[in-house]
């Protein structure tokens, strides 16, 4: 589908088993189109891909060039796949591709890492294995490869007939890009922002120190860009950045009062913390016992997450007792 002239969306469905899709977009260029993300590594994906790309307008030999906002499996799954059917050459940040191999390659240290995080913010141990596992699945549906090109804030990508500008906006990863299109004033958001869900930002083994912070600052950072339409990795295009960006962000205030006000009776680890919060607010929130286990994580993630941030801010203190990270508020 053509959604402004030159620039193309392609709905990759997730695998089966699964469910919704990954937007997917071609710049046309006159050097050749540039591919916006890939979408997951299966038989599903390839397909609407490929069939998205032979058209009258466009054709895969014509994609010189794969930009990943990402390396989640939904974004960067397939890019491999397509840069061996096309020749095409894959380009992400650099802190982004520092991550690919600890994750997809030799990802025992990462589980073991991740195993460790989980029991010190006190997931009991009859959860723990379930917790720890629950993203493995994923990983069948990526085919690992390292870019061919890395990017820092500022990069512009051109193909001849559009010029695209490198924001590095990290918090849902911290590698993540936005691409910014100053002349239409478009803006390719990835996962940083949504129409319809809140982005997960969760702290874990690769997140950094203080993702939800980070994720903060990339929001406020898109403040200064003039933009007539967000073009997301899922969901619907739209136009009211700046009303969205305020929807964020008072979403996140809101989670944070009620970590506060779950936090106010003494010391309690993340997953008590967790466990006191309502989960998915969109769909009319949803208890953390009713999650299920991959849920469960992101929640006690986000929450660690909140933490880290509400400690920076100095709202609350940390103390760590038997292996365990307990958490007091301040006030
Ligand atoms: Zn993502
Ligand atoms: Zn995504």
């Amino acid at each position: 589908m053509e959604i402004i002239a030159g620039v193309h969306q392609i709905k990759v469905p997730f695998p089966k088993g699964t469910s919704g899709h990954t937007n997917v977009y071609v710049v046309e260029g006159s050097e050749g189109s540039i591919l916006i993300d890939s979408g997951w590594d299966s038989t599903e994906s390839l397909w609407a891909l490929r069939e998205g790309l032979t058209t009258e307008r466009l054709k895969l030999r014509d994609i010189k060039k794969v930009v990943i906002t990402h390396i989640h499996p939904d974004h960067y799954g397939l890019a491999s796949k397509i840069k061996q059917l096309c020749g095409a050459r894959i380009a992400m940040h650099r802190v982004e591709a520092e991550l690919i191999g600890s994750r997809y390659e030799d990802f025992s240290e990462l589980l073991k890492k991740t195993e460790e995080e989980l029991r010190q913010n006190g997931v009991p141990q009859t959860e723990l294995p379930q917790l720890k596992d629950a993203s493995l699945w994923m990983n069948q549906f990526v085919t690992p490869d390292l870019p061919d090109v890395m990017v820092d804030d500022g990069d512009r990508i051109s193909n001849g007939s559009f010029e695209i500008e490198v924001l590095w906006t990290p918090g849902h990863s911290p590698g993540h890009i936005c691409l910014y299109e100053p002349r239409k004033r478009l803006l390719f958001s990835g996962d940083h922002v949504l129409y319809d869900t809140t982005p997960n930002i969760g702290f874990h083994p690769q997140s950094g120190d203080n993702p939800l912070g980070d994720y903060i600052s990339s929001l406020e950072k898109l403040e200064r860009f003039k933009v007539n339409f967000v073009l997301p990795g899922h969901g619907p295009t739209f136009n009211s950045l700046k009303l969205r960006v305020s929807e964020i962000l008072y979403h996140h205030e809101q989670r944070k009062k009620n970590i506060l006000k779950v936090m106010s009776d003494g010391l309690k680890t993340a997953y008590q913390i967790a466990e006191g919060v309502l989960w998915m607010p969109e769909q009319g929130g949803v208890a953390f016992r009713d999650l299920a286990s991959w849920d469960r994580r992101l929640a006690v993630m986000e929450t660690i997450a909140h933490l880290k941030l509400l400690a920076v801010e100095g709202k609350v203190g940390n103390i760590d007792m038997d292996g365990a990270s307990l958490y007091l508020r301040k006030d």
